[in-house]
Parts: C-alpha cells; sequence; structure tokens
C-alpha cells in the first residue's frame, strides 16, 4: 500500500467508502447490512494496509456496523472520517454525539460537513457548526476538520476561505476533468494548500467499463490494467491527493484496487494522452455533439426548444435518470412528444445529428 504524508501522519492512498457495503438482500431496499461480509471487507482492507476509512451520520446502518467491527482493531491502527449533513439534520451536537456512539470511540480523526452544495452554504456558515465543531477539535474529539463539496467553484471558493480547513472532499475523476469542474476545483484547493480526498475517482462504476472502442484503446496499451484501474492511476498522479475513496463491496474489488495502490506509478505523459483519447471516443458515442448554435429551432414547425432538450439528453446519457429532470424547466413552446417527424430541424443542423430520432427517445424518455 502506498501512503501520503498528511500534516504528521501517514493515510494509505486507497481509503474504503462504507456508503454501500453489502446488504443481507442486495438490491432490495432497505435490506440491513450483512454485517459477516462487511467487516470481513473491511477487516480485509485494514489487514492489507488501508487506513482510511470513510461514513457519514446519513449513511444508513453504516456507522454502527464500521465501529462495531473496528472494536477488534488497535484505535492507533486507523482513521475514521465521518460527517455531519446539515440538511438532514441540523443538531450539530446530537449528531456529532451520535456519531461518536455508533461508532464505539471518544474521538472521530477526520471530521466534514457534508455535501456542501450551492444552497446550503449560508446555512453551513451561520449555523454555528463550524464554531462547535472547533471546539471539538480543540478538546481533542476530531484531530482534522473537513468538508466535502459537490457546490459550483464559485461557492467552493467562497467556502474554502472560510476558515483554513485541514482538508476537503470532491469528485475527482478523469472524466471530470475534460469535461466538468474537477481540475478548477483541484486548483482551487491546491492554491489554498487544502489537501484532498478524492471522491467518485470511477465515477460511480461510470468510468470501470466504456464503450468497446474506448476499452480497445486501453487495453492496447496495458492489457492487463483493468478500465478502472486507469480511472484510479489517474487520481493517484495528482500530488495534491491524499486519500481515494472507493466504496468496495467486493473481495473482488478489494484485490484489485489493492494491485492498483500496491506501488507509485501513476500515469505517464504516453499513458495520459492514451486515457483522453478513450475518454474522448467514450464521450462521442454516449452524447450528442450539439454546439447550441440554433439553426435547427427557426424551421421547426412546432417550436421545439431542440438544444435544450439535447442538453438534457446528453446529460441523461452521463449522469442517469435523474438529470431528466431538469426538461421540466426548459422553456419551450413544443415538447418532444409534439416533433411530427418533419426533418427540418437536421436539415439545418450543421452536425448533422439526427434530431427526429432523439426527440422520439425524449417523449419515450419524459413520459
Ligand atoms: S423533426 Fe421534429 S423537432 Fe425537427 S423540425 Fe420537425 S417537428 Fe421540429
Ligand atoms: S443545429 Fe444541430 S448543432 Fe445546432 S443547435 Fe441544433 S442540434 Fe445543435
Amino acid at each position: 500500500m502506498i501512503y501520503k504524508e498528511f500534516q504528521n501522519i501517514k493515510v494509505s492512498g486507497l481509503g474504503m467508502g462504507n456508503m454501500r457495503l453489502p446488504a443481507v438482500e442486495p438490491g432490495v431496499p432497505g435490506s440491513p447490512i450483512d454485517y459477516v461480509k462487511a467487516h470481513e471487507i473491511i477487516d480485509n482492507a485494514l489487514a492489507n494496509g488501508i487506513n482510511y476509512f470513510d461514513t457519514a451520520y446519513v449513511y444508513t446502518g453504516s456507522e454502527e456496523c464500521l465501529g462495531a467491527c473496528m472494536t477488534k482493531h488497535d484505535r492507533d491502527s486507523f482513521y475514521l472520517a465521518s460527517k455531519f449533513h446539515i440538511g438532514s439534520n441540523p443538531d450539530y451536537e446530537a449528531v456529532f454525539a451520535e456519531s461518536l456512539r455508533r461508532l464505539q470511540t471518544d474521538h472521530i480523526d477526520f471530521y466534514l460537513l457534508h455535501c456542501l452544495l450551492d444552497n446550503n452554504i449560508d446555512t453551513y456558515l451561520e449555523s454555528g457548526a463550524i464554531p462547535y465543531f472547533e471546539q471539538k477539535k480543540e478538546e481533542g474529539k476530531i484531530t482534522y476538520l473537513g468538508f466535502s463539496s459537490h457546490a459550483s467553484t464559485d461557492v467552493l471558493r467562497r467556502y474554502a476561505d472560510a476558515r483554513k480547513w485541514d482538508f476537503a472532499q470532491i469528485q475527482l475523476n478523469y472524466y471530470d476533468w475534460v469535461y466538468g469542474t474537477a481540475k478548477e476545483e483541484y486548483e482551487i484547493l491546491t492554491e489554498r494548500n487544502i489537501p484532498i480526498v478524492v471522491m467518485e475517482p470511477v465515477r460511480g462504476g461510470r468510468l470501470s467499463s466504456l464503450t468497446p472502442e474506448a476499452e480497445a484503446v486501453l487495453k492496447a496499451a496495458h492489457p492487463d490494467w483493468s478500465i478502472s484501474s486507469w480511472a484510479l492511476r489517474f487520481v493517484k498522479s495528482l500530488p495534491n491527493v491524499k486519500v481515494i475513496l472507493s466504496g468496495m463491496s467486493s473481495m473482488e474489488q478489494i484485490t484489485d484496487n489493492l494491485n492498483t495502490f500496491s506501488v507509485e506509478d501513476g500515469l505517464n505523459e504516453e499513458d495520459m494522452a492514451i486515457l483522453m483519447k478513450a475518454c474522448e471516443l467514450f464521450r462521442s458515442s454516449m452524447v450528442v455533439p450539439c454546439t447550441g448554435c440554433r439553426y435547427c429551432t427557426e424551421g421547426c414547425p412546432v417550436q421545439i426548444n431542440i438544444p435544450e432538450y439535447l442538453k438534457v439528453y446528453n446529460a441523461y446519457k452521463v449522469n442517469g435518470q435523474h438529470e431528466l429532470n431538469a426538461a421540466k424547466n426548459i422553456e419551450s413552446e413544443g415538447t418532444p412528444a409534439d416533433c411530427i417527424g418533419c426533418g427540418a430541424c437536421e436539415a439545418a443542423c450543421p452536425q448533422s445529428i439526427k434530431i427526429p430520432d432523439l426527440m422520439a427517445e425524449m417523449a419515450e424518455l419524459l413520459k
């Protein structure tokens, strides 16, 4: 296992996320955690050098399961990370006390204000939670205080400047680096000397299996590297990243991840170029190359705001079903369901996008 210097300690480059521990009945909503399987995975992670274990007050059953497992181990052999989420329960004193109780510990090593968003920054800043946790830090009940963010870069900047944070956790992977804001977020934190813990290094699993064309490019370069390991290697090449969280829910996943973190071998320049090529292929096969020029809209007899619907379509392809909700807010006279398939839009589109087919697909998706 590779270790990174963090203040005066060493944290394992690979951290274990405990949000999706194995369930007694996998796939059945509300099924409790399978303690036997979960403890086997946690014990194995610890035995193989992972010393950073991430959980949160809001991950159902996770703190209790992790806490119960860790009572078997020397408290100085691992670091616990947990989080306070203001939207779920604003009573920070009660939440923190409950987390200590569930984790069966007298201190939490890494404590985070959970899931900073554009619409909760003021609530967090005005709540009194930060001074309270600073006091807990002085009392030795929290060792390092940080936050996790899904906010825009402007809000991240504001929060990063709110105090001297010990660390921050952000979503970072090669896809979001190229097509999202991950690179800017990394720079905002690095400029302020805030070490980074990474979540979603394989983008919720989406980067563990790409399209056949994209995978062929990666396999040709390194046949023995798994597709997920490319994503982990990318993140581990970034110097300000200390811990990379992976939600390991099976022994196979642990073994693959441990291999990736057994040596300090990020991507060299050539590998990086190969990965960027695969990333481009992956994206182009998934999303529609609409430039937003709007040449298509003028001749549409039912006045569908085509580029805005295509934007939602692309987000849906990349991020999943929940992105379709944004279609409700599109300002448009007609909807995809009104499309009569006349083809005027396609004839006007410089990108030759098959708009009528996509409108039919969107109409189905939005039913
Ligand atoms: S095919 Fe559909 S979206 Fe395109 S111009 Fe005709 S009605 Fe509008
Ligand atoms: S003409 Fe084509 S590229 Fe331009 S906005 Fe319409 S769909 Fe997008």
